[in-house]
């Protein structure tokens, strides 16, 4: 089954998602504007900064047509800014953060510390399958401090849930399109394939 994901391309790093996603053979397309949302069956949110996503795709129209798009089941998967978007409860966040809250999490962001505490690790807690360590890199990380009954914790970092899934819609909060990792694009294809 050939599926086509687009790559939510207003901020952030959609390119390296990009990449990662035609190394795995599946059609790619930038999403720009709500038209692009057409012919799509599942959608990356990439890292960057969920204030300045938030702030481009409330002016474009695209945070209500991505909203409606996922209330009719169009898959998600949300990196780090991403995982922020996807989430329920950002706690005291920012107002300028206006999340899907389409995984029922409280997630902190930028609680790892500042600017520069970024950190690359290898997961040994993970359900994707093998046993090699899952590679991660950490940016300004946010942190999963709750999650509801219905969410799947597919990953830990110290005690933390880092890589999440309730339903359509699935969320890191590292980085793997950093890293030579395929295994989380993989999963989130044949989730949008339904095998998974
Ligand atoms: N700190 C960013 C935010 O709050 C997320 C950082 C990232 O995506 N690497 O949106």
């Amino acid at each position: 089954m050939m599926v086509t994901i687009g790559v939510l391309a207003v901020q952030g790093d959609f390119e390296e998602h990009m990449a990662m996603l035609e190394t795995l053979g599946v059609e790619v397309k930038d999403v720009r504007l709500p038209r692009d949302l057409h012919g799509i069956d599942g959608i990356i949110l990439p890292g960057g900064e969920s204030t300045a996503m938030t702030t481009i795709m409330l002016r474009r129209g695209m945070w209500d047509a991505l909203k409606k798009a996922f209330e009719e089941g169009l898959p998600a998967y949300g990196t780090c800014a991403g995982s922020i978007l996807l989430a329920k409860d950002i706690g005291a966040g920012s107002d300028r953060v206006k999340p899907f809250g389409m995984i029922d999490m409280v997630i902190e962001r930028n609680a790892y510390g500042r600017q520069i505490a970024s950190r690359e690790v290898f997961l040994e807690e993970h359900e994707l399958g093998e046993d090699e360590p899952l590679h991660a890199v950490f940016i300004r990380a946010p942190r999963i401090v709750k999650v509801g009954p219905a969410v799947k914790v597919l990953a830990t970092y110290d005690g933390d849930p880092v890589l999440v899934r309730e339903g359509n819609f699935l969320a890191s909060t590292f980085h793997p399109e950093l890293t030579d990792d395929y295994r989380v694009h993989e999963y989130f294809v044949k989730m949008v394939k339904g095998e998974v």
